[in-house]
This record gives C-alpha cells, structure tokens and sequence, in this order.
C-alpha cells in the first residue's frame, strides 16, 4: 500500500489528507495542533510522533504549511533526515519563490525528487478533492508527482522547473486581488451615479468587464447566490491570505526587477483592510472598505 507522510492538517490539509486516505492510501499524519491531530485519527490517519517519525518509509512526503519559513525548517530538520531517497517529496504550501527554489535544491542534492505544488481552490475544494495543482518540478518527474495528487485534484498543470509553481500560484492571486478591488470600485461608483447593483451585473457580466471577481465572488449581495457577500463575507478566501500572496507577489516583483505598480497598491488597499476589519472575511469585503462603511 502506497504510504503518505502528511505534514500540516489545517483547513486545506485536513481535507487534503481525507482524500488520500480515500484513495487508498495509507497516511502518517503530523501537525504541531494536537486538535488537528485527533481530527486525522478520526478520518483514518496514523497520528505520528513527529514530522521526521512520519517520513520514516513513506513513499510520499506532502507539506502543507502556513509559510515558506515553516517549510524550510522542516525540509532542513524533518524530511531530509528522515525520509527514504526514493520518496517523492511535495510542498503543496503557498510560499515565496526562493525557498520553494532552495528546499528543492537542497532535496536534489540529496537524491530525491522534489516538487512545489501549490493550489487554486480553497477547503472546499480541499475537502471535495477539486483543487488545482500548479507544479514546479523536472519534466520528467511530472507524471509520477501527476499521480500523487490525483485523489486531491481536479487539474494537475506542469507549469516548468522548480519555483515555477509557486510563480504561477502568486502572478495568478496579484491579479485576482487588483480584479477584485476593480469590480468592487465599479460597483461602488455604480451606486453613487444611482445604478442599481443587480442591472450593472446583469450588464458587466455580459460585457468587457467580465471577469472570475465579478461572476464567482461578487463583492454585491444577490447577482451570485454562492458568493461569500450574501453570507456577510464569512467563509471564501480570506482577506489575510491574499494579503499574505500580494506580498509574495511584491517580494518576487522587487527580486525580479518587475514593474507591478498595481499590485503594490493592491498590497496597500488590503493592508488597509485587514488592519480595520481584521483578516478572516472573505477579501471581497473591501467593498465595505470603498463605500466607507469600515
Ligand atoms: P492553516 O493555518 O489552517 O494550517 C496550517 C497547519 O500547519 C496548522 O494546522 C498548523 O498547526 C500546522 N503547522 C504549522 N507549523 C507546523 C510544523 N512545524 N509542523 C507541523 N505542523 C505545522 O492554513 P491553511 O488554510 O490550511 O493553509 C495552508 C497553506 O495553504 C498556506 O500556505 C496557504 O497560503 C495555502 N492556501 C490556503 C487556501 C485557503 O483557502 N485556506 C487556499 C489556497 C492555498
């Protein structure tokens, strides 16, 4: 039986993990919170001593953790000490492009095959098993990572070498926080011109403004029935997490030498956000944010 070492069984890991033990496999589950940890025993996992006591025989190694600092530290004091040369390893954690670059350097250098696989879609996606992996790995390892992660996705995209995952994951989350800060100043600007809110959906979604903010998360009550602002912006994508991947972004940008003037702003606007309304709401709250309700 195939044998997962998973490490990090928060709100995305929890329900990761669920779908590899669904799959089959068995799972050796670690995290530091002991509630998550008699959470995985409930759904099926074997609860481990330690991240390093999980890797001992596993034949996958996956990381879900809350930053690149927390992946460093246990690739460096856990896995690479630990676990078998042939496992394959996979940090499916958000984290900035250089220590996705350097955890898998410092895995290739000791013989394994390591891969960052960050993810599009959030714990409901987790738990239904319908993410989207973006994954920076060699091509030829591609299909054997492609495996791995079949039970948790539903589209698995190579998107180049190692670090080019978490490229692809943070260049993707700037622009849906400037799209969605433009959707959310429409509708405000809507309102004070005395449009009503329903009509300019009705108009933007079929027009050259449509876009994923405006017909999936509509910052608007009513035009979108599942989108978090008819829940009073609970639940979705929090404010905090794309503060976190806008300042991936702008620590990338400055590394690079990109221009993203409005990705800056972005990081700004969202910064303001959280420092008033606190960082659990979905992001589309920074409607409130513009109409000066915070
Ligand atoms: P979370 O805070 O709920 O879970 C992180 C878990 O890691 C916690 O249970 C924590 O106890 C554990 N942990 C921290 N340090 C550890 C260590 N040294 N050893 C073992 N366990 C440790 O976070 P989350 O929402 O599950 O997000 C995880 C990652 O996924 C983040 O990088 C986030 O940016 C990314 N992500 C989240 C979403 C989302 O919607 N929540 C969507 C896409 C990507």
């Amino acid at each position: 039986m195939t044998r997962v070492a998973f490490i990090g069984l928060g709100n995305m890991g929890s329900g990761m993990a669920a779908n590899q033990v669904k799959a089959g496999r068995e799972v050796v589950a670690f995290d530091l919170s002991a509630d998550a940890m008699a959470r995985a025993k409930e759904q099926g996992m074997s609860p481990a001593a330690s991240a390093g006591a999980a890797c001992k025989d596993a034949d996958i190694v996956i990381t879900m953790l809350p930053a690149g600092q927390h992946v460093r530290e246990i690739y460096m004091d856990a896995i690479l000490p630990n676990a078998p040369r042939d496992a394959l390893l996979i940090d499916c954690s958000t984290i900035d492009v250089d220590s996705a670059r350097t955890v898998s350097r410092d895995a290739s250098m000791q013989g394994f095959r390591a891969c960052d696989a960050p993810v599009s879609g959030g714990t409901a996606a987790a738990s239904g098993g319908t993410l989207t992996f973006m994954v920076g790995c060699r091509e030829q390892d591609f299909k054997e990572f492609e495996e791995a992660l079949k039970p948790m996705a539903k589209a698995i995209i190579h998107a180049g070498d190692s670090g080019a995952g978490q490229a692809a994951k943070i260049c993707n989350n700037m622009l849906l926080g400037i799209s969605m800060i433009g959707v959310c100043e429409a509708f405000v600007l809507a309102e004070r011109l005395g449009l009503d809110g329903q009509k300019f959906f009705d108009i933007a979604s079929k027009a050259s403004g449509q876009c994923w903010s405006l017909t999936s998360y509509c910052p608007w009550p009513g035009p979108v029935p599942a989108a978090p602002s008819n829940r009073d912006y609970e639940g979705g994508f929090a404010a905090a997490m794309m503060l976190k991947d806008l300042k991936l972004a702008r620590e990338a940008a400055e590394m690079s030498g990109a221009d993203t003037p409005l990705g800056g702003a972005a990081e700004a606007l969202y910064n303001e956000l959280v420092g008033r309304a606190g960082g659990g709401k979905d992001f589309s709250v920074m409607i409130e944010l513009l109409r000066g309700r915070l």
